[in-house]
């Protein structure tokens, strides 16, 4: 059997640990009856898992809050509520009287509830689908006496590698991050949001292996590695030996790498590149400030909010900006608005589309409720007393969607002012340049913003119509396509007529290759994860942007993204040779392991 599991690499790091399967599913229920002497203990049956389920919800809210906080925590409440409800009950009660066993009668009325809500002309009701899938699970559960598989009960230290089909933003933020040691799942790609949250959250993770779940044991122990993107399964002693070396050995060149945090980006040549860091949670502020990073190039606001039942109000919001922004003491930090849509997931009261990435997401879903977005604008105003912020608008297509967002910023302020509240008058706003819209007309908006930043994973996903979550594309997502640099390529020369700063926040950004190609391509500020910011500065400083430029023009002159990849690969490994960093971080883009040419 083969012993090796490849998916892609989602985060760093080397794991040798036990496989906890997370199968949060609905079980199957096979039919049942009760004869009628029987009907009451089983009505007494099903009482008692409801309220073991009950104890249950109430001990991992607990855990949650503990963790997380009580924002987090307040979805099990609505779990638990759900199971106070009369009717609920009595409809399962009548199943039962007609002689159903409890799991079967339980199962008919869940699934009926379930239709029901995800049929209701109310969102916020359709919304609530999932919490109610999540009580059928787990009352099934307790009566079928199943191993309980809640992913919030792992004990402490049992650094365990989570196993499962795909892992929701939502349920990553209720992981318990001490009993957990790594990720693993069948679906996702790099630039998927779990992809990106166990980055944030430095977990190592291997996404898009397919069928993992399936080939998989609880307790059964694996290897797993971030950076190749693959599974050992059954290693020997001697391999767990070996990658044991070789994650001390990972350990130690970061530790180097770490060293050289506080030098310049500095090319060979004498230009100046600027390192920011992508934040995506407040608790990240000051290890990212500690990386090297000259503040932050996007802050993914939508963090703050997914999993929850509710939008953070402008006080928690203001606390949580004004941390980021304190951490870097007056250097820029550049706050995105929520993007929420797409796969990151929407909180309640938003509606589930067919679409979700064409669909009413980002600033579109900002612009069309003023009130929801005025809360976000009046807590970056507060929030820039205390240092530099930088407001950016996500999925930008066209100039009127940053004209309305600057109005709204004005009567935020005007809010704000009336209330006596000390704000900040006004904010320099820029834009994503994320879309083929936003990048070929890039003329259109550049009289309007302060700044461009190019978001190469939509950018990516929307030129060459490749889902940037999907497993089974993931070749086909190719940033070196000649469209593509193309994009980059006129985004950087209209925003440098303009006098504007042109930066790439993007994962790209954080490739050896990528960021080679980049620096070539004339971008002078990257903004990548708080654990890429001192291997991309090594990298800056190991090249020549006369050689990088050179590089990105021979790969804008390729006719596919492999001869770009190989133009590229020839004069960097030229350039710097067998440097040991040339493979660090994440592989290359064309599902190659190696950068060497
Ligand atoms: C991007 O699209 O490149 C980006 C940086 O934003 P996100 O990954 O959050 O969509
Ligand atoms: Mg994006």
């Amino acid at each position: 059997m083969e012993r090796t599991l490849t998916g892609s690499p989602a985060s760093p790091g080397i794991v040798v640990g036990p496989v906890h399967l997370l199968r949060w599913e609905v079980p199957e229920v096979a039919n049942a009856i009760v004869r009628d002497e029987g009907i009451p203990a089983e009505i007494a049956r099903f009482h008692a898992a409801v309220e073991k389920s009950r104890e249950r919800l109430a001990h991992v809210r607990d855990r949650v809050a503990a963790s997380a906080g009580p924002e987090e925590a307040a979805i099990f409440d609505v779990q638990r509520s759900m199971l106070e409800d009369a009717e609920l009950l009595k409809n399962v009660e009548t199943f039962i009287r007609q002689n159903l066993a409890a799991e079967k009668a339980f199962d008919l009325v869940m699934l009926e509830w379930r239709q029901h809500f995800a049929r209701h002309a109310q969102p916020m009701v359709r919304e609530r689908v999932g919490d109610l899938t999540d009580v059928h699970i787990r009352v099934l559960t307790v009566l079928m006496e199943l191993p309980d598989h809640d992913p919030v009960e792992l004990p402490k230290g049992a650094g365990a590698i989570i196993v499962t089909h795909d892992l929701t933003p939502s349920l990553t933020v209720q992981l318990d991050r001490e009993a957990i040691a790594a990720i693993a799942t069948d679906a996702g790609t790099r630039t998927s949001h779990v992809a990106i949250l166990a980055r944030s959250l430095g977990l190592p993770a291997v996404v898009g292996l397919r069928d993992a779940t399936e080939r998989l044991t609880s307790g059964e122990v694996v290897v797993l590695d971030g950076s190749s993107g693959q599974l050992l399964l059954k290693p020997t002693q001697a391999e767990i030996d070996a990658f044991r070396r070789r994650a001390q050995r990972e350990a130690r060149d970061e530790a180097e790498l770490l060293r050289e945090a506080a030098a310049e980006a500095v090319t060979e040549d004498g230009e100046r590149v600027t390192l920011r860091a992508n934040v995506d949670l407040p608790e990240e502020a000051e290890h990212a400030a500690s990386s090297g990073a000259e503040g932050v190039g996007l802050m993914r606001t939508e963090f703050l909010v997914v999993g929850r039942a509710t939008m953070p109000d402008e006080e928690e919001q203001y606390r949580a900006y004004a941390r980021v922004v304190s951490a870097f003491g007056g250097r820029p930090v550049v706050i995105r608005t929520f993007d929420i849509g797409g796969d990151k997931l929407p909180v309640g009261g938003f509606p589930s589309e067919a679409n979700p990435f064409l669909g009413w997401r980002a600033i579109r879903m900002c612009l069309d409720q003023p009130e929801l977005f005025k809360v976000q604008l009046r807590a970056l105003l507060r929030a820039a007393l205390h240092g530099d912020v930088r407001l950016m608008l996500p999925l930008i297509v066209s100039v009127e969607e940053v004209r309305e967002a600057r109005a709204l910023m004005v009567e935020a302020a005007l809010e704000l002012a009336a209330r006596g509240v000390p704000h900040a008058p006004t904010l320099p706003l820029g834009v994503m340049v994320e879309t083929p819209a936003a990048a070929v007309a890039v003329d259109t908006l550049v009289g309007d913003v302060a700044f461009l930043s190019v978001g190469t994973n939509d950018l990516v996903q929307y030129t060459l119509a490749v889902d940037r979550g999907n497993a089974n594309l993931a070749q086909r997502y190719t940033p070196l396509h000649p469209a593509v640099l193309r994009l980059i390529r006129r985004t950087v020369e209209v925003g440098g007529q303009h006098g504007l700063d042109v930066s790439v926040c993007g994962e790209m950004a954080s490739q050896p290759l990528m960021a080679f190609a980049l620096v070539g391509l004339g971008v002078r500020t990257l903004s990548v994860a708080p654990r890429s910011v001192p291997l991309v500065k090594r990298i800056v400083r190991s090249i020549s942007a006369a050689i990088a430029r050179e590089a990105a023009e021979a790969a804008m002159g390729a006719q596919t993204a492999a001869a770009a990849e190989q133009q590229l690969r020839q004069r960097l490994f030229a350039a710097v040779g067998d440097a040991p960093w040339l493979n660090a971080g994440l592989p290359g883009v064309s599902g190659s392991d190696t950068i060497r040419g």
